[in-house]
């Protein structure tokens, strides 16, 4: 059983759009992590800020690493970066192999293959 064409263009566009969102942000806070300390040394009451700094980013790193890790992979339904109990932040999911960019290689791949008026909407793909 083929369930990958049970998803339209649609579905999957939006489910992938969710997962690289928060991939995003989980890079996002991790790269702000050094600017934000610089600015919390800078301060006055340096110790109390820096210490509010880190926990209020380690907070977010938590949630935004829990938001990553229960993020559904709209092909299998599965969790997107999860294999077994290991949190692993790769580009494919593990359980059915469906790669981060698939809506728009499934785009590129209909825009190339067919100059018929159909929309990317329509239809499975494969
Ligand atoms: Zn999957």
């Amino acid at each position: 059983m083929d369930s990958r064409s049970e998803v339209t263009w649609n579905e999957l566009h939006t489910g992938l759009r969710k997962i690289r969102v928060r991939r995003w942000f989980l890079w996002l806070l991790v790269l702000a992590y050094v600017p934000l300390m610089m600015v919390a040394l800078r301060a006055q009451d340096t110790k109390q800020v820096v210490a509010v700094s880190f926990v209020v980013w380690l907070l977010l790193l938590i949630v935004a690493v829990a938001m990553m890790a229960l993020a559904r992979c709209p092909v299998c339904g599965y969790c997107f970066h999860m294999s077994g109990y290991l949190f692993r932040p790769v580009r494919r999911c593990f359980e059915c192999g469906l790669h981060l960019t698939a809506d728009k290689q499934a785009l590129k791949e209909q825009a190339g293959s067919s100059t018929k008026a159909s929309g990317p909407g329509e239809g499975g793909i494969k």
